[in-house]
């Protein structure tokens, strides 16, 4: 199967033609059309020594393995119509599913984007055109890592903490309880999420146990801001 994405077209070439996704998913970059995990780009211990091999091994094939499954089987039981499995309808009409698909849908999505936005040897932070819009939005870089920072400490409990592009545009810093995120109906700040980082537990207590704080500011040296920069790019294309 191959996957040609561009801001308006969204085109996927497969041999089972009846589950050809027809919407067009403008403000969600698709990762796999059936919901399956994707690969991970890197080996389990490439985060090292910021995020262990462990953490990442059970991460990827057992917390985030079950989210694509469960999501799945959602799927299967609640969207009927074949031309709404896609995460622009389910998003946007969470509060009309169950929290099986609300907790696993938003659990898939959440972990795809956050294997995607991490890497070895990356950038050390923005460039391009996020780097502009970063300063205009947030005064500079720095400043925007501390607000991120303080919405994923103060995020109690099971959540995510984003980088968003609001409907008008701008930038903005916000959280989400358990497996929530911006893209759903029920998000009390929505927008698109280009940067996402999980703070539930199981994403850093084998390394880093209470101190969230630490795992957060170890964090921010395998975030891909290559990724990140292509994600604002294709929304403000
Ligand atoms: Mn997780």
């Amino acid at each position: 199967m191959k996957t040609y994405w561009n801001r308006r077209k969204f085109i996927i070439e497969t041999s089972k033609a009846a589950a050809i996704i027809t919407a067009l998913p403008s403000f969600v970059k698709p990762t796999n059309q059936f919901f399956d995990q994707t690969p991970l780009p890197y080996n389990w211990n490439a985060l090292e020594p910021f995020i262990d091999a462990a953490t990442m091994e059970i991460h990827y094939s057992k917390h985030a393995a079950a989210y694509s499954s469960n999501f799945k089987q959602a799927i299967e039981a609640e969207v009927k119509e074949l031309n709404k499995r896609n995460y622009d309808h389910i998003f946007s009409n969470i509060e009309r599913y169950s929290s099986k698909m609300r907790n696993n849908g938003g659990g898939h999505y959440n972990h795809e984007l956050f294997w995607s936005i991490m890497k070895p040897g990356g950038a050390k932070e923005p460039q391009g055109e996020l780097a502009k819009a970063i300063n205009t939005y947030f005064g500079d870089f720095s400043k925007m890592k501390k607000m991120f920072t303080d919405a994923a400490l103060q995020q109690f409990g099971s959540g995510w903490a984003w980088l968003i592009i609001t409907s008008s545009g701008g930038l903005s810093i916000s959280s989400t309880p358990n497996q929530d995120n911006p893209l759903m109906s029920v998000a009390s700040k929505q927008g698109t999420p280009i940067l996402g980082l999980d703070v539930w537990e199981h994403a850093y207590y084998l390394k880093y146990q209470n101190k969230r704080a630490a795992y957060i500011e170890q964090w921010w040296n395998v975030v891909n801001w290559n990724e990140v920069g292509e994600r604002f790019n294709a929304s403000i294309a």
